[in-house]
């Protein structure tokens, strides 16, 4: 069964149709790109999938289960963790402080608990685990720096952090590698490719269409707000209408 199946999903915003009756599923351990021009509806499918909007129509479910109505941090208890376009960590506290975060948001521990560092198995657990994910996103020099004062590609890389802190069945990321250092984009990829052999499922909104193929098992097509194709990396670089989408819009 498909660990994500979403169906019909509509949003409207005032008079203008963000998303159309979108339907797509998601095999688990599997990476979806989903593609599009600019205002095709991508961040706002984020947006409903993961329950920080309100579907007008439509259903979301996870793993089985319609959670449709559930609010965001119900989905994320059951797995379902994302990122922003524009990243949102906690500027007034330092990067680790953020990345422990993380590790709190999934599982419902004290948060205070958790920035004083107090020594417990979980504790200890968090404070490896986040020490891990710093170095390997290159922030660990950064570690009690103020998010605030972090670059844009810097605090994307902490969010992504922060997420990755949040032990996630399905994590999805809109545009992490948006002002991301180059050589940390391929950091990010290869992260990105460790997440699907430990069996995550990944769906992920890029402008890079070649990253897109090239790391996507399947590739889901949007424009205004519908659903255009969807299929193998393959499949979809052929469609004809996607193509016109693309052509038509700016990119
Ligand atoms: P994408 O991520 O594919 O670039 P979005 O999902 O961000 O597209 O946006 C789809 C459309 O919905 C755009 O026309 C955008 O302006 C509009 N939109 C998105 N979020 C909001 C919002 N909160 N309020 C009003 N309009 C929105
Ligand atoms: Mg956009
Ligand atoms: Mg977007």
């Amino acid at each position: 069964d498909p660990i994500l199946r979403v169906e019909d999903l509509y949003k409207s915003f005032g008079g203008l149709v963000a998303v159309d009756d979108a339907s797509f599923e998601v095999e688990r351990g599997t990476v979806v790109g989903l593609i599009g021009p600019n205002g095709a509806g991508k961040s706002t499918t984020f947006n409903l999938v993961t329950g920080f909007y309100d579907a007008d129509g439509g259903t979301v479910e996870l793993d089985g289960e319609d959670v449709t109505d559930l609010p965001p941090e119900a989905r994320a208890t059951r797995g379902m963790i994302r990122t922003f376009q524009i990243s949102r960590e906690l500027t007034g506290m330092t990067v680790r402080q953020n990345v422990r975060l993380g590790g709190q948001d999934h599982d419902g521990e004290n948060v205070v608990q958790a920035l004083a560092g107090t020594a417990s198995d979980r504790e200890a657990e968090i404070a490896d685990r986040s020490e891990e994910i710093l170095k390997q996103l290159e922030l660990w020099d950064l570690r009690d720096e103020y998010a605030g004062n972090l670059s844009g590609g810097q605090r994307k890389l902490l969010e992504l952090g922060r997420a990755l802190m949040a032990d996630p069945d399905v994590l999805l990321l809109d545009e992490p590698m948006a002002g991301v250092n180059p050589s940390l984009s391929d950091e990010i990829i290869e992260m990105i490719e460790e997440m699907k052999r430990n069996g995550l499922t990944v769906l992920i909104v890029e402008h890079d269409i070649d990253m897109i193929m090239d790391i996507s098992d399947t590739v889901v097509g949007m424009h205004q707000g519908r659903v255009l194709t969807s299929g193998s990396p393959e499949e979809v670089q052929n469609d004809d209408d996607l193509l016109e989408a693309y052509l038509g819009g700016e990119v």
